[in-house]
């Protein structure tokens, strides 16, 4: 059979594509057919990110602060969010809501297999899997199948442990997050603990760095021991939930069409933000897009717009100032936390500024570093 979409990897960025297609009335027949190696019956991460208004998943959304906090060594800042919500969403959540929607539509069929590869022709795409060829129209793609070579010299690495700890007694405030924690050692480059209380006696305790290797795994667990501990002065507590990760922060460039008919989305995609992680908002954007598209009945792979490509520009800069060292993402986020509103950074950092918002925001940061960054990355075609 040849369906109208294969959906290649049911994570976030698929299944946000999957949710969006099925709401679409008139995509909402097309056959479908998802496939995953893995079952998503795990939580396996908790998602950030922040939006004005409800977004699509606020039924699911599982805590949520109009504050947040930035520390560092020089300074301490609460952040009133103003018109943006800084929101939490569990994996599991994620997963059980969209995978029980889509159990209403007999179009959308569901494969546990292992993808090894997709290829296309003019007229359709057709992905192998260890046991099965399967073919459709357009295939939209979030395994890591056609990312590019990612090094030392290109990327760093976000990496990450992060522990769900609970407390018998009262210890946080869950009307405030906090953001990023800069006080901690910076002996292997940019690191950062984040704390997201969602309620007085349970947070989310993260432990993240922004380097080019990961840490040896006992390190990750000492340094939020190590956190809880002396910053958070807590000695007894459960931890009932554990996530690692690890997100590419590169300059090496993502395919949005690595193939005639295949669609790439997700991390795949480039739609995961160099310069911070975040991926889940720019997802919805990106899936909100592919759905209107669809719908409208226009190519897929549309040229990537100005807007895309100052921000890309901007994101590359800040990967190339700390890949060569010439100041510490310690300074850097501080700088930009200390000089500008949180509402203003939220706007930047979300691609949803103005060019004069984005100037205001440059000029509080040293101007050569970046400056000769920004001139090599630009002549950087790769
Ligand atoms: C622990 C963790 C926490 C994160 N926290 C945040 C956060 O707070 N905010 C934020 O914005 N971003 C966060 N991210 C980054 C990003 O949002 C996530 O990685 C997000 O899941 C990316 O979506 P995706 O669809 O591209 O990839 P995934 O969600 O990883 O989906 C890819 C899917 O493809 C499947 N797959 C892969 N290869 C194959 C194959 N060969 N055959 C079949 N199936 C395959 C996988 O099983 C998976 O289900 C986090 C990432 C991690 C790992």
């Amino acid at each position: 059979m040849k369906y109208d979409f294969i959906i290649a990897g049911a994570g976030c960025a698929g299944l946000s594509l999957l949710y969006k297609i099925l709401q679409e009335p008139t995509l909402q027949k097309k056959s479908i057919l998802m496939i995953d190696k893995d079952t998503k019956k795990n939580n396996d991460r908790t998602w950030c990110f922040w939006e004005k208004n409800a977004g699509s998943f606020e039924s699911i959304v599982h805590a949520k602060w109009n504050t947040l906090e930035f520390l560092s060594t020089d300074f301490e800042k609460k952040l009133a969010l103003g018109s943006y919500t800084y929101k939490m969403i569990q994996g599991i959540d994620f997963y059980n809501f969209v995978l029980n929607y889509a159990k209403k539509f007999t179009n959308v069929t569901f494969l546990q297999e292992n993808i090894v590869a997709i290829t296309s022709d003019a007229f359709s795409a057709t992905v192998k899997t260890t046991d099965n060829l399967h073919t459709a129209k357009t295939v939209f793609n979030s395994t890591n199948l056609f990312n590019p070579k990612m090094n030392e010299e290109n990327s760093l690495l976000q990496h990450f442990k992060g522990w769900v700890i609970k407390t018998a007694q009262p210890k946080f405030n869950p009307e405030i997050g906090r953001l990023m924690d800069f006080r901690v050692s910076q002996e292997h480059g940019a690191t950062f603990v984040y704390v997201l209380p969602t309620s007085t006696t349970e947070a989310l305790v993260e432990y993240t760095l922004f380097t080019p290797t990961i840490l040896e795994k006992e390190m990750y667990a000492s340094a939020l021991k190590k956190y809880i501990k002396e910053e958070l002065k807590i000695k007894d507590y459960s931890i009932s939930h554990e996530e690692f990760g690890v997100i590419p922060m590169s300059l090496a460039k993502f395919e949005k069409n690595p193939k005639k008919n295949i669609i790439n989305i997700g991390t795949s995609g480039g739609f995961t933000k160099a310069s911070s992680g975040y991926t889940f908002q720019f997802i919805q954007k990106d899936v909100t897009e592919i759905v209107e598209n669809l719908k409208l009945g226009k190519n897929l792979n549309l040229a990537p717009s100005y807007k895309d490509k100052l921000y890309n520009w901007y994101d590359r800069t800040l990967i190339d100032v700390l890949l060569s060292k010439k100041l510490t993402g310690r300074a850097v986020f501080s700088r930009i936390f200390k000089k500008n509103s949180p509402e203003k950074i939220l706007a930047f950092l979300g691609n949803e500024s103005t060019l004069l918002e984005d100037i205001a925001i440059m000029k509080t940061l040293p101007l050569k570093p970046f400056l000769v960054s920004g001139i090599k990355q630009l002549q950087n075609k790769n």
